[in-house]
């Protein structure tokens, strides 16, 4: 179902009324790591709005590495994010570890983001596949090949759900110096393997807020229909991933360069 061989034109999916990915559009998802609160996400609500983002990412279920690091919101976090992006007209991307959870997020996700350490969990793939209808962020695994990455989306879609945007967030290498090894070319492979849309996510490629412009623009010249970008007003005291969060003036530049770029190309 995912095969370019099973269909040719490329997928185009629709969030909601005037958003789409695929197709012509490059989209841009951002926001924090984790919801903190009502008036920080409020703040970067307006700020990534204000800068021609369309849809509020934020996590409210954290997959942490550690067991005593900051866990996420939970429940209480996605309404925040609901209300905040309400507000100024975004939609809102979410992660989701469990199934059952899957009923509980249905009110307050316009996308299930679908995270790199549970591209494989079959199970959660498969009913999420069968009991949404919303579109679904399959990040790619932290080792997975790019075969792997698309036999995960059709687990999603062979249970009931074609609406599958990939997410390409950098894959683990021997190379240190990055968080991971943002493996530009998957978009390339992606779009001769497959109809669907493709994303990048510098944000956990990278690790550094100091990479995150460029490698933005390396991610619309190559082709990808999207980004999903970590923000935050004060990232010394974000709860996650303030390293490579950008601030909200140094989003607003980034996106004021893509814009540039593509009155260019
Ligand atoms: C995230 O987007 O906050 C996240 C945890 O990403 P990944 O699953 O790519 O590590
Ligand atoms: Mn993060």
């Amino acid at each position: 179902l995912a095969s370019r061989s099973f269909k040719k034109e490329d997928t185009v999916i629709k969030v909601r009324e005037n958003i789409f990915i695929g197709g012509n559009q490059f989209v841009v998802m951002a926001g924090p790591c984790s919801i903190e609160s009502f008036e920080n996400t409020e703040e970067i609500a307006r700020a990534v709005k204000a800068s021609g983002a369309s849809i509020l990412r934020g996590g409210a279920f954290k997959p942490r590495t550690s067991p005593y690091a900051f866990q996420g919101m939970g429940l209480e976090g996605l309404k925040i994010m609901r209300e905040d992006a309400d507000k100024y007209d975004l939609a809102v991307v979410s992660e989701i570890m469990s199934e059952d959870m899957i009923e509980a997020f249905e009110p307050y996700v316009d996308i299930y983001q679908l995270g790199a350490r549970n591209m494989q969990n079959f199970h959660l793939l498969k009913q999420l596949g069968a009991r949404t209808k919303k579109p679904i962020l399959l990040k790619r695994g932290l080792s997975s090949t790019i075969e792997e990455w698309l036999m995960s989306a059709e687990y999603i879609m062979a249970s009931g759900n074609e609406n599958v945007i990939l997410c390409e967030r950098g894959i683990r290498t021997f190379e240190k110096y990055t968080r991971n090894t943002l493996d530009i070319s998957a978009v390339l492979a992606v779009k001769e393997l497959s109809h669907l849309p493709v994303i990048i996510d510098p944000s956990h490629a990278a690790g550094k807020y100091s990479m995150i412009e460029k490698l933005s623009m390396a991610s619309y010249a190559v082709g990808a229909d999207g980004l999903i970008v970590e923000v935050h007003p004060d990232p010394e005291h974000a709860l996650s991933d303030g390293a490579q969060s950008l601030k909200l003036e140094k989003f607003d530049h980034m996106m004021q360069e893509l814009t540039k770029l593509s009155k260019v190309l």
